[in-house]
């Protein structure tokens, strides 16, 4: 069985996963949206987990402000793919605005890539790589609980943004495609900002994964 809460936190209300194996009461913690530490302090310390690791989504700053506190207290590896990692060697270089705080270089204690299956006591998170948000944005599947933990590449109604460095508007839709939309329709989607959807839903409604839109973009390139 699968412990699940969350929060959103820090300016732009990111989402921080607390995610947990009931039995074993081991944890791991997705993305580290700034002031989720004090968040994920008092959850770990009331639910009595240990926290094996810190997984980021993709490396923007909403994701990482506050990773380097939370591997300090815990002791605990920082996870991103590879091709996000150089946003976490200099985290103040890479945002587009200056933000009132300077961000905290994070160490990183190892890398995810597709494929990779992570284990959390009972449970198993297979790691897929889906480029478009960022260049090494990648989502979490835990097949048995049938949720996926997505970042910022899929939202109810809507998709991550691509405008910022790294980003590319047709590589996010394929994607979402290959690695997302494969999925049943039941999985749950828990994604970076705002609240839950299920795959199902996104692929009956979501404005910018209908056909119709494929036909629109044919017609206006002709
Ligand atoms: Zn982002
Ligand atoms: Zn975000």
């Amino acid at each position: 069985m699968l412990v699940l809460e969350a929060i959103a936190a820090g300016p732009v209300a990111t989402n921080a996963y607390l995610v947990a194996d009931q039995a074993t009461r081991m944890a791991v913690l997705i993305d580290a949206p700034m002031e989720s530490h004090w968040w994920y302090a008092e959850r770990i310390a009331a639910l009595g987990l240990t926290p094996l690791a810190l997984w980021l989504t993709h490396s923007h700053w909403d994701h990482t402000a506050d990773a380097a506190a939370i591997a300090e207290q815990y002791a605990i590896p920082v996870l991103v793919h590879p091709l996000d990692a150089y946003r976490l060697r200099d985290p103040n270089a890479q945002t587009v605005i200056p933000l009132p705080l300077p961000l905290e270089a994070v160490e990183i204690g190892g890398y995810l890539h597709h494929g990779q299956q992570l284990t959390v006591g009972s449970l198993s998170f297979q790691v897929r790589h889906v480029p478009g948000h960022t260049e090494g944005s990648v989502v979490f599947v835990e097949h048995a609980a049938r949720v996926v933990f997505c970042g910022d590449t899929l939202f109810a109604g809507s998709i991550g943004r691509t405008d910022l460095p790294g980003g590319d508007y047709e590589q996010l839709l394929a994607s979402i495609h290959r690695e997302l939309l494969s999925l049943p329709d039941d999985y749950i989607c828990y994604p970076g900002h705002m609240e839950p959807t299920t795959i199902g839903q996104e692929r009956r409604t979501n404005p910018f994964l209908q056909p119709s839109d494929l036909y629109g973009n044919r017609w206006e390139r002709q």
